[in-house]
């Protein structure tokens, strides 16, 4: 996820294209950034995340949506790196996105990881709890 340089935000806007790189403008800052334009080759921290999410269950809109990736490319990834997750109907995993206090307060309540797994991953500023009931019903 691209975030200000200056004060972490997310919330931007485009804001014209110098020397051949999109340049933002913070909202909440006002600082101006700029980052390479599109065609760059992803990072491959992005490549892992999205696989990641992808095995977890998620389809591809869900993580076009988390990290901001085309769904095409997080398909291609899939074909690429030939990924296989079983087929299974029933199971799909709630999500939550939150800060390092939210996750702490989160897990501080005992209700809320009884009978559940959960998994954390690193999102940016941020972090996203994946998790799911499996032994319910
Ligand atoms: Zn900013």
């Amino acid at each position: 996820m691209r975030v200000c340089p200056s004060c972490s935000s997310e919330n931007h806007i485009k804001s014209g294209i110098i020397n051949n790189r999109q340049r933002y403008k913070c909202k909440d800052c006002n600082y101006f950034f700029t980052v390479d334009k599109i065609g760059k080759k992803i990072d491959d921290y992005y490549v892992n995340k999205a696989l990641q999410l992808y095995l977890e269950g998620l389809t591809y809109r869900e993580i076009e949506r988390i990290l901001g990736i085309s769904h095409v490319s997080i398909l291609n990834w899939v074909k690429k790196y030939n990924i296989k997750r079983p087929s299974n109907t029933k199971y799909h995993p709630t999500y939550k996105i939150l800060n390092a206090v939210e996750l702490g307060e989160y897990f501080s309540n005992p209700l809320n990881i009884k009978g559940a797994g959960a998994v954390v991953t690193e999102l940016g500023d941020k972090f996203m709890l994946i998790q799911w009931e499996r032994f319910r019903d």
